[in-house]
This record gives C-alpha cells, structure tokens and sequence, in this order.
C-alpha cells in the first residue's frame, strides 16, 4: 500500500503530513523526502514540537512501474470509499486517515516537461491556506479550480487538497517542476523545510513569508478536434486579448477572451 514515517517531539504542536508520488511517476517530492527522513534518522535535523509524517510513495504500485496510476487518477478519489474497487480507491481509504489525523499537509507533486516552472495550486485560499502557501518558494499559485470542477459535474473533484480543505485542514499542492531535474528536488525539500520551520517543528530560523502571485483559472478549453497550437506554448506564458491559441483543421481558431496566461495542465 504505503510506507509513513513520523518523527514527533513530546512537546504538543502542530502535526504535519507531506505526501510524494500521489500520482506515481512524481518522483521530485519522493526524493526530497527521503534526504529529510535520512537526516532526520541519523540526527542531523530534529523534532522539537509536534510531528511530521512523511509518505514519499503515496501510490507505490503506479511508482514501481513508473506510470501515473494504475486504475484510476488516485487524486480524483480521495475519499472513503465503502467497498474499493481497485489500486486507488483502496490507497484512497487509507491516505485519508492520515489527513484526517493532520493539521497541515503539503501534497507534492511534479510536471512532465523539462522547461516546466515550479508553482503551487490553492483552490482555497483562506487565511491559513495562504499562509502556507507564503511558504512555497514559488512565484506563482493557482486558484480556480473548484469553479471548473462545479461548472463541469462529469468530473470530479476528490483530490487531496478539497479533502483536507472539506476536512478543516490547511493543505496545498505544489508542482515543483520536471519531476527529473535536481532544482524540483531542492524546490520540494526548501518547502519541506520551510514549513516545518514556520510551524515551530524544527529550530532554526522562520522562514521569509511571501505571498506568490496568484492567478485564476477563468476559462478552460478542451481539444474537440484534430488542430495545432499557434506557437509552442510553455506553462505560464502570458497571452493577449485577442490572440489565437490554436488552430483546428478544418480552418476554425480558438483566440484569447482576455489578457491573461496559458496553463498548461
Ligand atoms: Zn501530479
């Protein structure tokens, strides 16, 4: 299913959940677990208030065959499930005990291109959602999604973050870039660290708090038909009123309602 580790302190705090390879090829946020559950085993970093538990491979059997998920995406399905009916939906079960007993979690994910920025996802941002987001060494959030999940009731919107959010937790989602480079593991592990200082986990100095940008996701277009981009668009790139995105085949063009930027998801 899945391994935890936890690290507490006798001192009363905040307890802390951070999860890697939910979706499993994710590997970035895996591997910057590991480094601090390393260093936290051997005492070089430690626990002076509350807890942390880590679960590097949320989703172990799509990690060992590098593959996204097995059945289904785990992050559409988080939630209790009375009789699971395959790999996701059973890890489902279990991983939301493990939110259920938290006060933060930080979900930790990563991207498929090599050029892909880091950014974080806030679909709440109340005060305490905000504040952890504050801690994300990212330039960029985005919110919105709940919006297109309610105007789209075909899909679903299970994911960890509206569980714990649904849940009185404080929880965000940081995409910490191409799930391969070595800047996404440090990018992974610079939150880590960040959070647990910030909440008074582990000593050593707060962390400068700084609020990103965030961007609202308004308007989202599904491909109908075979057709092009205009230009090789990369995540983030800002776009212009009036501009034209794509271009089907048969001639018709997607242009741009409003200044704004591409998401690429
Ligand atoms: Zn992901």
């Amino acid at each position: 299913m899945f391994k935890s580790y936890q690290f507490s302190s006798a001192q009363k705090g905040t307890n802390i959940l951070i999860l890697g390879a939910v979706h499993g090829n994710e590997t970035a946020g895996r591997d910057a677990q590991l480094a601090i559950i390393k260093n936290l085993q051997e005492q070089h970093l430690s626990i002076i208030k509350g807890s942390v538990t880590f679960i590097p491979v949320v989703n172990e059997a799509a990690n060992k065959l590098d593959r996204r998920f097995v059945d289904i995406n785990l992050n559409r399905v988080v939630c209790f499930h009375e009789n699971p009916q395959n790999n996701e939906e059973k890890i489902a079960n279990k991983l939301i005990s493990y939110i259920n007993s938290c006060d933060i979690m930080l979900d930790l994910h990563s991207t498929h291109c090599p050029d892909d920025v880091e950014f974080a996802f806030i679909d709440h941002p109340s005060e305490q959602n905000k504040e952890l987001l504050s801690l994300m060494p990212v330039k960029t959030a985005l919110a919105g999604w709940p919006q297109i999940y309610a105007d789209n009731p075909q899909i679903s919107n299970f994911c960890t973050e509206e569980y714990a959010y649904t849940h009185n937790k404080t929880g965000i989602t940081l995409e910490c870039g191409y799930h391969k480079s070595s800047h996404a593991i440090e990018i992974a592990q610079k939150a880590i660290l960040n959070v647990l200082a910030h909440y008074g986990c582990i000593a050593g100095d707060t962390p400068i708090c700084q609020l990103p940008q965030i961007i609202s996701l308004k308007n989202y277009i599904t491909k109908a038909n075979s057709g092009r981009l205009s230009r090789n668009f990369k995540h983030l790139d800002p776009i212009k009123s009036g501009e034209v995105l794509a271009i089907y085949d048969n001639g018709q063009t997607i242009t741009a309602d409003f200044d704004g930027y591409m998401i690429m998801l």
